[in-house]
């Protein structure tokens, strides 16, 4: 029979994407297959972040130049890889999103899902997070230096505490600090540990960090945005595009090439590619490795 020409593509094992061409993001020229090709070579790395753990997604169908909107429940007509989650806390509202493999992954972009944001904690463990995300979030007049060391300044305080910290891009205005634990904690307990610490930050140098949305307006502030923290939230994955101009990446990076950077949207679907394959190590390999408890030590 002759090969029919339809306008899909094969990607993963099993998942067929209408409409590979189709740009999602204009100014970068970055299309739906592109965007498929950048995930599978991210997916080793991004994998542990978004495999059986509860998913937000950003879904852009027309790119993000259209309407958009914030999915947290599976939906009718997803993609067959996609895997609907119970939450056992839920309200009978439907089931939560989640992913088992690479072709879920894919079923995501076949969904134009352009940004994925995780829970803190898997599906494993639904009750105790098995990461902390403190989220800096520059106010006006903020330099890019200081938000720079104020990553650092998360980091020193995590570790005092006996947790390891590492760091990535938003792909939008700031940085991420993620410490990795053990599941020991629960919800209120890691909440409230992150609560502590941006208060103790807040407190040192009332100058440099707020720790409240109204107080961030102040000109020249770092918002230390502790609430990724608590049960239902999410904050964007490690590796995730962001639906803004440009492409952005939400990348991993050390804390040796933090000072290097020229910005938080510095890696792009465009360029990302190239950066996994030239890296000569995995910034983040130590994560899961690094898990402990909370409150070993007080923040
Ligand atoms: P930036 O560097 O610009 O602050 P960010 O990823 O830290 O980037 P946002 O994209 O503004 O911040 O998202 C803030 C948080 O709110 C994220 O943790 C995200 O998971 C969540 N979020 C984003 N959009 C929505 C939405 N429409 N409804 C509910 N939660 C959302
Ligand atoms: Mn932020
Ligand atoms: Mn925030």
């Amino acid at each position: 029979m002759p090969a029919v020409k339809t306008p899909t593509a094969r990607v993963g094992h099993g998942v067929m994407l209408t409409h590979p061409d189709r740009v999602y993001w204009p100014d970068a020229g970055i299309t739906k297959a592109r965007l498929a090709d950048y995930y599978k070579a991210a997916w080793p790395r991004m994998a542990p972040f978004i495999i059986d753990r509860p998913l937000a997604l950003l879904r852009c169908p027309e790119g993000i130049e259209g309407p958009r909107f914030f999915q947290k429940n599976a939906w009718k007509g997803m993609n067959a890889h996609i895997v609907a989650l119970d939450d056992p806390q839920g309200a009978p509202r439907g089931h939560l999103i989640g992913i088992h493999d690479l072709d879920g992954l894919m079923g995501l972009v076949q969904g134009a899902a352009l940004e994925i944001h995780p829970w803190q904690a898997s599906c494993h463990d639904w009750e105790r997070p098995d990461q902390l995300v403190m989220d800096l979030d520059p106010g006006e007049g903020v330099g890019w230096a200081d938000v720079i060391a104020a990553a650092r300044a998360v980091r020193a305080r995590l570790e005092a505490s006996g947790l390891a910290a590492f760091v990535k891009t938003s792909g939008g205005k700031g940085l991420h600090v993620i410490a990795p634990l053990e599941p020991v904690a629960d919800w209120a307990g890691a909440k409230s540990f992150a609560h502590a610490l941006a208060q103790d930050m807040a407190a040192d140098s009332p100058d440099r960090f707020v720790t409240t949305v109204s107080r961030a307006r102040r000109h020249g502030r770092i918002l230390l945005d502790y609430l990724r923290n608590q049960r239902g939230a999410t904050s964007v994955a490690p590796y995730s595009a962001r639906a803004r101009p440009g492409a952005p990446i939400s990348m991993p990076v050390s804390w040796a090439e933090l000072d290097a950077l020229t910005g938080p949207a510095q890696f792009t679907v465009g360029n990302a590619m190239e950066r996994l394959a030239s890296q000569r190590a995995d910034p983040w390999a130590d994560f899961h490795a690094a898990r402990r408890p909370i409150g070993t030590r007080a923040p």
